[in-house]
């Protein structure tokens, strides 16, 4: 059994897709270990964004992540990090994410995609440290 990290984004939380999204996560069989809403501070985003620092995007994901509550959690269960990004579906909700994943489902651009998922067990672990420090 492994753990991964996520995020529902701001628009997830605007448009008010928690529990559709929530529900998601408990009908596919993972496990809920911390969930938590909450307003990210610029140094946590700048943190769990550092590697797109370069990106020409960068600046834009800072403000969107950063510009309402977002929901942010630990799933557990075998292949927690696969299962979640399969739920997630592709980056670009349109181009990439097929009908029947979140993003698939409820996406049309890629700086609006709903969720966020650890994309390796390295990132889980740096992620649920920055996040949940006392996990
Ligand atoms: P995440 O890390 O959020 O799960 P991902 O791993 O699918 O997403 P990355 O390539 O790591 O995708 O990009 C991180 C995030 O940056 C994306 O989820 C998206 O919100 C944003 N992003 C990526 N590419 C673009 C782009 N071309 N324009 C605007 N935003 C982008």
């Amino acid at each position: 059994t492994s753990r991964t990290f996520f995020l529902i984004k701001p628009d997830g939380v605007q448009r008010g897709l928690v529990g559709t999204i929530v529900d998601r996560i408990e009908r596919k069989g993972l496990k809920l270990v911390a969930m938590d809403l909450r307003n990210v501070p610029e140094e946590t985003a700048a943190q769990h964004y550092a590697e797109h620092a370069e990106r020409p995007f960068y600046g834009d994901l800072l403000s969107f992540i950063t510009s309402g509550p977002v929901v942010a959690g630990v799933l557990e269960g075998p292949r927690a990090i696969e299962a979640w990004r399969q739920l997630a579906g592709g980056t670009d909700p349109v181009e990439k994410a097929t009908p029947g994943t979140i993003r698939g489902d409820f996406g049309l651009e890629t700086q609006f995609n709903l969720v966020h998922g650890s994309d390796s067990e390295e990132s889980a672990a740096r992620e649920i440290a920055l996040w949940f420090p006392n996990l």
